[in-house]
């Protein structure tokens, strides 16, 4: 069965402003079976406070007063294309330490709307206060790998995170797929960031939670497409030990428009 289970909407303010309607298309003209919208949920106040640089607070997901009409929107589109294509409905959740008790009242409020999601980490704290690890290669330079000191002591805080994540208790609607696993890589050759022992130790880490708390993986395929990465979130050979595992593996586009979806899906062998 041929699955997108990661992609984004025009609710997103920093995708491409694309129709969610077109992207479904385009899933059904690619012979896609199921097609899960999963757009970032909003980011509470109390955690805009404390993020940097400010520049990118409004760029990260809908607010919350945007919420009840994406869950609508999105559910008719399931019924409209029921005969096409499976359309699954659910958010990106953001795994934010210090905001649990928000993410738990959110889930409350909107996990029952749900049929998927992921689980994903975004931020890091930094220099000033929490930041983007994925906004731009020289703020996270500056504002992360040389807040931690080195650019493996940035990559380990980032899977230390995750790890959390995973075991943290969120109640019942908790997403049950661990988003870009591997996100800190996405400027790679920029920050020259190595895979070293110590971080495929860490990795395989994070699969055996995965393995142990029965979450998926999302295989994540933007990462091909960013300049400074070139390969896949987590790397094929993450891949290939989680599938030992038999972890369930779940392509993801993490498509922001319409050009994105199915991108290197033929380079990830999941079918
Ligand atoms: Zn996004
Ligand atoms: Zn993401």
């Amino acid at each position: 069965m041929k699955i997108d289970g990661h992609t984004h909407t025009h609710y997103c303010p920093h995708g491409s402003g694309d129709n969610v309607e077109l992207m479904i298309q385009k899933a059904i003209e690619l012979d896609f079976d199921e097609y899960h919208i999963t757009e970032h949920s909003p980011i509470p106040s109390s955690f805009k406070s404390r993020l940097q640089p400010m520049e990118v607070i409004d760029t990260l997901a809908m607010n919350e007063r945007e919420v009840d009409g994406y869950v609508k929107e999105m559910i008719a589109l399931k019924g409209k294309y029921k005969d096409r294509i499976t359309v699954k409905v659910g958010f990106e959740l953001d795994y934010l330490p210090m905001d649990t008790e928000w993410t738990k009242h959110f889930l409350h409020e909107y996990g029952k709307y749900c049929d998927t999601g992921l689980l994903s980490v975004h931020f890091l704290e930094g220099l000033d206060g929490w930041r983007c690890i994925d906004y731009q290669a020289e703020d996270t330079l500056d504002g992360l790998v040389n807040y931690y000191g080195r650019v493996e002591d940035f990559q380990l805080a980032y899977y230390e995170i995750v790890k959390q994540s995973i075991l943290v208790d969120l109640g019942q609607y908790k997403p049950k797929r661990i988003g870009h696993m591997t996100l800190c890589n996405k400027f790679k050759q920029f920050l020259q960031c190595e895979e070293t022992k110590v971080i495929k130790e860490n990795q395989i880490d994070i699969l055996h939670l995965i393995k142990q708390e029965q979450y998926e993986l999302d295989v994540n395929t933007a990462g091909l497409f960013k300049p400074y990465c070139g390969e896949t979130y987590p790397p094929i050979d993450v891949i290939e030990y989680a599938r030992q595992l038999r972890i369930p593996l779940v392509y993801g586009s993490d498509s922001h428009g319409v050009k994105d979806i199915g991108r290197g899906y033929e380079m990830v062998n999941l079918v």
